[in-house]
């Protein structure tokens, strides 16, 4: 994942937790650190608000609600991380954790073989170890996207296919767009996989 940026400004609030709306917005819905999706895990009830920065007495608690620290984490990634601060310099210190909003992931982590993900970098490294960023959890739902992402690539093939065969025996203007509709239909519904199914009020009761 590349450079992340935030588009949000909410207003200040005393509770951390008040910005996880914002947050989940801004991350597209996605853990910041192994990017499995809101849908994935039945939405932002499983997710929390992660402190980049460890909002710990002794660390830096005058950070816990500066809307800056806050990311959008899953709720496996964030115990593993925890109050763990190696470094407040990753790129230097070669080693810690990394700030998606400030450094570009795609230059510190590479996907791997078996649908495992690789440090590049001393910090993609660390990361990869702390956070268990190849538990089996990831690596199989890494495989069930790469499948649907293939059946989804096979399916738009042979529905072409179809379509070009069928303007050759001169097709009526209902049966050509009946094809080109289920074709339109089809591409937005992949595009529209991404877009969050919950809502943050579906919890509301539990909280
Ligand atoms: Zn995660």
């Amino acid at each position: 994942m590349a450079l992340r940026q935030r588009g949000s400004s909410p207003p200040q609030y005393k509770r951390y937790q008040s910005y996880k709306r914002y947050l989940r917005v801004d991350f597209e819905y996605e853990c910041v650190y192994c990017s499995i999706h809101e849908n994935e895990v039945g939405g932002p009830r499983f997710f929390t608000v992660e402190h980049y920065r460890p909002k710990a007495d002794d660390k830096f608690p005058d950070l816990a609600t500066v809307y800056s620290n806050l990311l959008y984490g899953c709720q496996v990634c964030n115990p593993f991380k925890l109050d763990d601060w190696p470094s407040d310099d990753p790129i230097l210190d070669d080693t810690g954790y990394l700030d998606p909003c400030e450094h570009d992931f795609d230059h510190h982590f590479a996907g791997d073989r078996g649908f495992r993900v690789r440090g590049l970098t001393g910090p993609g490294r660390y990361m990869v170890e702390r956070l268990h960023l190849n538990r089996n959890q990831l690596r199989k739902m890494r495989m069930l996207r790469r499948r649907a992402e293939r059946q989804h690539e096979r399916e738009m093939e042979l529905l072409h296919e179809f379509a070009a065969e069928l303007r050759n025996v001169r097709p009526t203007s209902l049966q050509l767009h009946r094809v080109e509709s289920h074709i339109a239909q089809k591409i937005q519904q992949w595009s529209d996989r991404l877009k969050p199914i919950y809502d943050i009020e579906d919890y509301r009761e539990d909280e």
